[in-house]
């Protein structure tokens, strides 16, 4: 792979590129394109490419290569988490969820993370590195041929909420969009994308500029900054009222209603008053709230809501106008929360060593 460029992590106009820098007609672009987005592990798979030119490019380019290390089915079936193992030896972790609706995919975008929100398992031991576009890109082609495999239908959404913060890889990440969407290709419809973000406020803005019409999901978790602060540093950095701000701005530039993610911590932000301090700051705005149940990490100390309490929530909310949903849970047999399985696999290794 020494001096070989990921061909994965290419554009379709960086293919077309390196196609006519080879001197071949711009038709080419598209075959290769296609068996990338097939599945294929090597360039002498690509039958319909003239031999010559199957080596030409085995001699400039590489294909990267995510290897399934472990696979965990829910006992329900409605959930099964992957983890990959990386060619520098890193692993990160896909999720499948299976919903009436089709099969959704959470896939991660960079080893670790270093956002350092209090409840999730990503976070612990930090950023490591960012993943290409064509790592991100991997990740659905891998679960596609699984899921095929098994006769199952092939992913049909993507969620980018698994390991990392996208907007901190944001070049790789809105590189991945635009080539999941490539129509001769995996042809994933933007609005089947849903990105989640912890509030990356300038990026959110230039995410608004990109004019994509993917949904935009930010993870508040609180109804005000001192709340919010004690759980999420980014809190910190900025504000809810600037969240609120670059929410309406993508709303404006995409059409597409912002939904807030609120993950209910016993005793923490799952009062009476904090539904109502919500309620009353979204009032009026073009926007959905997801509550979700807070995924319990081993060794934090968070607890997560009572059914009673959550239900209160909701009704709190919903009687004040607010569009809300619960999110379903999936897969919480399988180390169901993201970086909770390659926190176990890093352990053991450790323990191993
Ligand atoms: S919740 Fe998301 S942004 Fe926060 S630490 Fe975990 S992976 Fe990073």
């Amino acid at each position: 792979m020494e001096g070989k460029q990921d061909i994965l992590s290419l554009s379709s106009e960086e293919v077309q590129q390196a196609v006519q820098a080879l001197g071949q007609p711009h038709y080419r672009a598209q075959q290769i394109l296609q068996w990338l987005h097939r599945g294929v592990k090597s360039f002498d798979e690509m039958t319909d490419l003239p031999k010559a030119l199957r080596e030409l490019l085995a001699e400039r380019f590489y294909i990267v290569n995510l290897r399934m290390l472990d696979k965990r089915t829910s006992r329900a079936g409605d959930a099964t988490k992957y983890l990959f193992l990386l060619e520098d030896g890193n692993t990160i972790e896909s999720v499948v969820m299976r919903y009436n609706y089709g099969n959704s995919l959470c896939l991660s975008t960079q080893v670790g993370c270093r956002m350092g929100c209090k409840f999730c398992a990503s976070t612990i031991g930090g950023l490591v590195r960012n993943l290409s576009a064509g790592e991100m890109l991997a990740q659905v082609i891998e679960v596609n041929s699984d899921l095929e495999n098994s006769g199952e239908r092939r992913v049909g959404n993507i969620v980018l909420m698994g390991i990392g913060e996208p907007l901190d890889n944001y070049d790789n990440t809105v590189k991945f969009i635009k080539m999941v969407h490539y129509p001769q290709g995996l042809n994933m419809s933007y609005r089947r994308i849903t990105l989640s973000t912890c509030g990356l406020v300038p990026k959110m803005m230039d995410l608004a500029e990109e004019g994509l019409p993917i949904t935009l999901s930010v993870s508040l978790h609180a109804p005000n900054d001192e709340l919010r602060k004690l759980i999420m540093p980014v809190a910190s950095a900025y504000s809810i009222d600037e969240i609120f701000k670059a929410s309406r701005y993508y709303f404006k530039k995409t059409g597409r209603r912002v939904t807030f993610e609120y993950a209910l911590i016993s005793d923490l932000n799952d009062r009476e008053r904090d539904a109502i301090e919500l309620a009353r700051k979204l009032r009026g705005f073009p926007c959905h709230v997801n509550i979700i149940p807070l995924n319990v990490v081993r060794g934090v100390g968070y607890k997560r809501s009572s059914p009673a309490v959550v239900e209160r929530f909701v009704s709190v909310l919903k009687s004040q106008g607010i569009a809300v949903t619960k999110r379903r849970e999936l897969g919480l047999d399988i180390e169901g929360a993201c970086g909770q399985l390659r926190r176990s696999y890093i352990k053991q290794a450790e323990v191993e060593r």
